[in-house]
């Protein structure tokens, strides 16, 4: 049953991240129509031999809101990585194409996050380090599930070593280099949750005519030395109070560089559902905690399942797949 990438037949590239692309394919042996994640990796072959062997983990990995696993291969000099394919994309991706998504749903997706986070951690002990937008997944069964996890210790560091990676979801204490917990997932759920729920990044302008969506991902990679964040107008307006250094007026528009964003993460209070009222008082709750900066006081994914947001959300009867059938 050993995947080989001649079996692969490309159909169409489904994005691409910061350490390779992902292509829809299909396993012409039995069918299959699979997503292959290609990895280019700068490492010795034992090392890439190892984080085969790390990534095998994902063989034992069976739940229902984690995105299942085919298997992985060396295909010189990239690692390949095939995985269920889900065929409405990522969050990111449909409130680009639909707007803001209805907070139900955000509800629905909140649920499955917490209960994959609680799967990793509880049965293999793996901490997700990547929870974003675009690493949750959706497809027209309505079924939510999570992927891209750090299941190898040697992937996260080869990939770390070329690049610092998107550091705009990252907790205030990582940013201040402490260890990575399951908590720290819990901050980037409750930055994403925001995201969909006002269909915009919340550290990011939202309609201004010189904003691009996909230039808000900073990233601190040495190819890309200057990406800059817009900021919302309330912070522009503390900003030009406080006659900050290093702010720069680019198509009109103020911009921070993504150490500046760090800095604002650490320093700043952290964003919340708004403006007040339009979101049930109970969503606003799930948020704040999930966005409390002490990771201390924040709640374990596991605590934040009995939450009164998350249990209304498990037994509300909003039909994914018929939403899933509107775009
Ligand atoms: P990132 O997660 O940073 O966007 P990736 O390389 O992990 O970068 O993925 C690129 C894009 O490919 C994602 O944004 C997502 O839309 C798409 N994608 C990834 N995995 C799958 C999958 N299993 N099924 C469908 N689309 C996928
Ligand atoms: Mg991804």
């Amino acid at each position: 049953h050993d995947l080989r990438n001649e079996d692969l037949k490309d159909l169409r590239e489904l994005g691409q991240g910061n350490g390779g692309s992902v292509k829809k394919v299909e396993h012409l042996p039995t069918g299959t129509i699979m997503a292959k994640k290609i990895v280019l990796i700068d490492a010795k072959p034992s090392v890439r031999k190892q984080i085969l062997r790390e990534l095998q983990i994902m063989h034992d990995c069976h739940c229902d809101y984690i995105i299942s696993f085919y298997g992985a291969f060396i295909s010189d000099p990239n690692i390949c990585i095939c995985m269920e394919y889900m065929d409405k994309g990522s969050l990111d991706g449909i409130y680009k194409k639909i707007g803001p998504i209805d907070i139900d749903v955000v509800g629905k997706v909140a649920l499955a996050v917490l209960e994959g986070l609680t799967y990793l951690y509880d049965v293999h002990r793996i901490i997700h380090r990547d929870i974003k937008p675009s690493n949750i997944l959706f497809n027209s069964k309505g079924q939510v599930k999570i992927c891209d996890f750090g299941v190898s210790g040697e992937l996260i560091n080869s990939i770390a070593d070329t690049f610092v990676g998107t550091s705009t979801y990252m907790s205030p204490e990582r940013i201040q280099g402490a260890q990575y917990t399951v908590k720290s997932d819990v901050w980037s759920l409750g930055i994403s949750l925001i995201e969909l729920a006002l269909g915009r990044f919340p550290f990011a302008e939202s309609s201004s005519d010189d904003s691009d969506l996909s230039d808000f991902e900073g990233t601190l990679s040495p190819s890309r030395p200057h990406p800059t964040i817009s900021l919302t107008r309330e912070q522009k307006d503390k900003k030009k109070k406080r006659k900050s250094k290093g702010v720069s007026l680019q198509g009109g528009g103020m911009t921070m560089s993504i150490l500046e964003l760090l800095q604002h993460i650490v320093n700043e209070p952290a964003p919340r559902l708004t403006p007040e009222g339009r979101f049930p008082r109970e969503a606003e709750d799930f948020v704040d905690s999930c966005l409390l900066k002490d990771p201390d006081a924040r709640k374990t994914p596991k605590d934040l399942l009995k939450h009164s947001w998350i249990e209304r959300s498990r037994t509300a009867t909003i039909d994914l797949e018929a939403w899933a059938s509107t775009f």
